[in-house]
This record gives C-alpha cells, sequence and structure tokens, in this order.
C-alpha cells in the first residue's frame, strides 16, 4: 500500500465509521481528562508567546467580523430586553423596535445615567433574563418618551 492508498482508505474507513469513532473518542477523553488538560497546559505554557500572537493577529484581520458580530448580539440582546418589558409603548402601544426607548418610570434616569451614559450590555441581559434589579423601567416610544420629559420640566419649573 502506498502512502496515498493509506490515506485514501483512511478517510474512507472514518467516513464510514464516523458514529463509532465519536464514542471511541469521547470515552477516551473522559478515561483521560487530567492527562489531557495536563498536556495542553504543558503545550500552552511552551508555546505561550505563539498562541497570543495568533490570537492578536486573528483579532487584527477580523476586526470588522467581531465589531459586527458583537453589534448583532447586542441589538438582539436589547430586543429581548424590550420584549421582556411587554415589546410596546406603555403609553400609546406603538411597536416598531427603532423608535422604542428605555424610560426610567420614576424619572430618575439622570442620575443613573451620571454612572453610564446608556442602559448597558449587562443590564439588558440583566432584563432580559428576569433578574434586573436597578431603577424601575419601562418601553416608552420617542415620542412619548420625549411628552413625558416636557411634562415633568413643566412641573418642576
Ligand atoms: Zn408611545
Amino acid at each position: 500500500m502506498t502512502d496515498k492508498e493509506k490515506l485514501a482508505y483512511n478517510r474512507k474507513y472514518q467516513k464510514s465509521h464516523r458514529a463509532e469513532i465519536s464514542i471511541r473518542n469521547k470515552r477516551y477523553r473522559l478515561a483521560n481528562r487530567e492527562a489531557i488538560s495536563a498536556s495542553k497546559k504543558a503545550i500552552y505554557k511552551r508555546d505561550r508567546k505563539k498562541i497570543l500572537a495568533q490570537k492578536v493577529k486573528y483579532h487584527r484581520v477580523n476586526k470588522k467580523a467581531i465589531a459586527a458580530r458583537k453589534r448583532a448580539a447586542r441589538v438582539a440582546l436589547r430586543l429581548e430586553a424590550i420584549n421582556c418589558l411587554g415589546g410596546k409603548c406603555a403609553q400609546c402601544e406603538f411597536s416598531d423596535i427603532r423608535a422604542l426607548q428605555f424610560d426610567h418610570v420614576n424619572g430618575d434616569g439622570s442620575s443613573h445615567r451620571k454612572r453610564s451614559p446608556s442602559i448597558t450590555t449587562t443590564e439588558y441581559r440583566a432584563i432580559a433574563e428576569g433578574r434586573y434589579d436597578g431603577p424601575v423601567l419601562q418601553v416608552l416610544c420617542a415620542n412619548c418618551n420625549w411628552i413625558k420629559r416636557e411634562e415633568l420640566y413643566e412641573v418642576k419649573d
């Protein structure tokens, strides 16, 4: 058998025994967990500089894709948070996501914003997962939010 033939045979074998190989590998990984972990650690220790350089390079090369992925995740999380708070304006039931905003029910937005300029990803996640414990929030459309702001100032003046 030539090397080429061996390679072809191996490929064919792997293709036709995929499930069996997968089970065998899983069993091996479970039985040798610590040895595998130690080996990985040793490789990392030995090649640390190379591995970190690869990471830096990956981030440099894929900067735009990474940023787009993060942005998409943030948009999805914001949508989830909005849906958790009713998914529409609490005043007029307007529901176009593009004009929906988070509003501090008790008008404590400015003190909240001193800490962070807007709702953070962490806060979106907490809202979406139902464990947000900051100032009480509601969803308002941009119009209702502005109107509420105007009315608040009128009361204060
Ligand atoms: Zn509204």
